[in-house]
């Protein structure tokens, strides 16, 4: 235990805690242009910030989009492992008229929570990492160097990212990179992610006549691009909620039983989760695979939107011209987006009857990732969370994306651990999105210990 640090945070709790709400009342939307200066000035309160603390190195680096924040502070010597941690500061919009109670950009706290846009999805991460930094640093008892990578754009889908990774590569050279976004499944249990699942987005635009027709006219001779569209995504599932696409699961890296077995003791949590969060009327998908696998270690296809003919008010009697849908595919190692557009345009080409023209476009891309579980720097987290929090964490598979996680792996030789703080409840990228305190506080006990417990293992490693 680094008992120094950790006194360091008791007494600077309050500190911290107002400090968190600053950042907080910035709104830094990355998705929107008018707060472009917000952004800026997000990044240059936590450069601010990294310098007070003695970071020897701090950069707002500007990119094509939003800057990244570096800082860098290596004065636990040559021999000690080097970290680097990873977090967003920018945030989604956020509205009143979306059913806030309080002004999201107006930190309120109550019950021993804090609300506001941001404070789950990622400031509190970003604040629990930058904290714990100062808390060792401040101390003069880090036993490991740090360098911190604020990004800007994750809620905008991280594009800058992969250039800035190949970019600043030797820089961001470490042992260990901690990627702490996300959240977990329970307030009590902690969880360590794993897994990432990747996501390939498409349009698929059915046309048939070259506009849109009068249905008195031609009803009954032209084949409604509407009802083809839906002929066609009809036969994308078979009836036991598979994808029904020629080689779709060819490249799905199957579980073993030792996996399963691990993915087993955090199945109730999932499943509460999703009776709490999901709450549909009954569970669907295949058989074969239980509720966290098809989150986490399956594929899926979805329909994400359906656009075409007249849905407004009144009625117009329109055979329409065209109608378009949004699919997505969640991917899981080692599929690759590439692959998989290519088969569903193929398998979308067979079915498509000759009376419309069917074209399916590459929108965005994001791989999937699988982290070694049995790293030395896994191992240290799973002890860290177990000796802070008082119970071992399960480990889970993430059915969502963290782009950068991948981009790291492509360019850098290193160990990597996905940290979590906070509860999955709490309302990210909707209205009254929150943060409980007490998790927040245990976040930064908990970095602090991981930076003991790796520094330990790579030393006897
Ligand atoms: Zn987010």
């Amino acid at each position: 235990m680094n008992k120094q640090a950790l006194e360091y945070v008791d007494k600077h709790a309050d500190e911290f805690k107002n400090q968190l709400k600053e950042l907080l009342s910035i709104p830094s939307v990355s998705t929107l242009a008018e707060h472009q200066a917000d952004c800026e000035r997000a990044a240059e309160w936590l450069a601010a910030d990294m310098r007070r603390i003695g970071f020897e190195t701090v950069e707002v680096i500007h990119t094509k989009w939003h800057p990244v924040v570096f800082a860098e502070w290596l004065g636990a010597g040559m021999n000690a492992p080097t970290v680097l941690v990873y977090c967003h500061y920018d945030v989604q919009p956020a509205d009143m008229s979306d059913g806030w109670h309080t002004p999201p950009f107006q930190p309120t706290e109550q019950d021993g929570k804090v609300f506001a846009r941001g404070a789950i999805d990622s400031k509190s991460n970003v604040m629990a990492q930058l904290k714990a930094a100062e808390a060792v640093i401040k101390t003069g008892s880090s036993p490991v160097n740090i360098k911190l990578m604020f990004e800007g754009d994750e809620e905008s889908a991280s594009e800058n990212m992969t250039a800035f990774v190949a970019q600043y590569g030797d820089r961001l050279k470490c042992d260990v990179a901690i990627i702490c976004d996300g959240s977990m499944a329970d307030r009590e249990q902690p969880d360590i992610a794993y897994g990432l699942r990747g996501v390939v987005t498409m349009e698929l635009e059915v046309s048939g006549p070259k506009q849109d027709l009068h249905s008195g006219h031609f009803g009954g001779t032209v084949h409604n691009p509407i009802q083809a569209l839906a002929e066609i995504i009809s036969q994308l599932h078979n009836a036991d909620g598979s994808v029904n696409v020629a080689g779709f699961y060819d490249d799905v890296l199957p579980l073993d039983e030792e996996e399963r077995a691990e993915l087993a003791k955090a199945l109730p949590w999932i499943e509460s989760e999703w009776v709490d969060v999901a709450a549909a009327p009954a569970v669907w998908g295949e058989p074969d695979y239980n509720l966290h696998e098809r989150i986490g270690a399956r594929p899926t296809l979805e329909i994400n939107g359906i656009r075409g003919g007249f849905a407004g008010e009144g009625f117009k009697t329109v055979l329409p011209g065209m109608a378009l849908a949004k699919i997505s595919c969640r991917l899981v190692p080692n599929q690759t987006s590439q692959v998989i557009y290519e088969r569903l345009r193929d398998a979308i080409a067979a079915i498509t009857p000759r009376t419309v023209k069917a074209e399916l476009r590459l929108i965005e891309i994001g791989e999937p990732a699988l982290i070694d579980r049995h790293s030395p720097a896994v191992e240290a987290a799973k002890d860290a969370y177990a000796q802070v929090w008082g119970k071992h964490p399960h480990f889970v598979r993430e059915g969502g994306s963290i782009p950068v996680v991948v981009d790291l792996q492509k360019a850098l030789d290193m160990q990597i651990v996905l940290m979590s703080f906070g509860y999955k409840g709490c309302a990210a990228h909707g209205p009254n999105e929150h943060v409980y305190l007490d998790m927040w506080y245990k976040g930064m006990a908990i970095t602090i210990q991981f930076y003991e417990e790796l520094s330990q293992r790579m030393k006897r490693a």
